[in-house]
């Protein structure tokens, strides 16, 4: 057995209440990042779907989109594309406005970063409303990629992003989930 076949990834994910507000429960991944067997086996069964998938780039969510996304690329021997807050890519971008608690925010891709066709798998580290991960998935088709599917590390099912996806026609894997909030 490998050293990264039974190790519970839950249980390396830390969970710090309250924060940054009254009432959530924050899914801290610090912790699994830094538990050099953790990180990889997050990585291998985050790849596991689609290791026999034609995927040319790994598009990742600023800013823990960028670890795990870079190093999902790495192992499907893709490029990695980053999608982030508005007015942080240097070069031309272009965007998309989703909606936040209270008020909007954009999220941008430089507007050559993509082919048109290109297939895309999609990264982040947790999917709860499905909010940023739905404009993610406008962005790309935005730059007619064709979006492949997307993974993620925690799923928080009661907020209903994967059903979300769903409804754009995007497959949602994730490792695990939340129940409850
Ligand atoms: P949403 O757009 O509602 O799916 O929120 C997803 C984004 O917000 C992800 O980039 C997460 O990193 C972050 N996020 C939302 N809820 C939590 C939570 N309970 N713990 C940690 N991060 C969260």
């Amino acid at each position: 057995m490998s050293l990264t076949e039974d190790i519970d990834l839950k249980d390396l994910v830390r969970t710090i209440p309250d924060y940054p507000k009254p009432g959530i429960m924050f899914r801290d991944i610090t912790t699994l990042l830094g538990h050099a067997n953790g990180l990889r086996a997050c990585i291998e069964r985050l790849v596991a779907p689609f290791t026999n998938r034609r995927i040319e780039s790994v598009a990742g969510i600023e800013a823990r989109g960028f670890i795990l996304g870079g190093a999902v690329a790495d192992r499907l021997r893709c490029g990695f594309v980053p999608i982030r807050k508005k007015g942080k890519l240097p070069a031309k971008a272009i965007g998309q406005e989703y909606e936040l608690e209270y008020g909007i925010d954009i999220i941008e891709i430089h507007e050559d970063a993509l082919k048109a066709g290109e297939p895309v798998l999609l990264v982040d580290d947790l999917i709860a409303t499905g909010g940023t991960a739905a404009a993610a998935v406008k962005l790309l088709r935005k730059l007619n990629a064709e979006v492949v599917g997307a993974a993620f590390v925690i799923d928080l099912p009661d907020l209903g992003g994967c059903a979300r996806l769903a409804k754009l026609g995007v497959e949602c894997h994730t490792l695990m989930a939340f129940e409850g909030d």
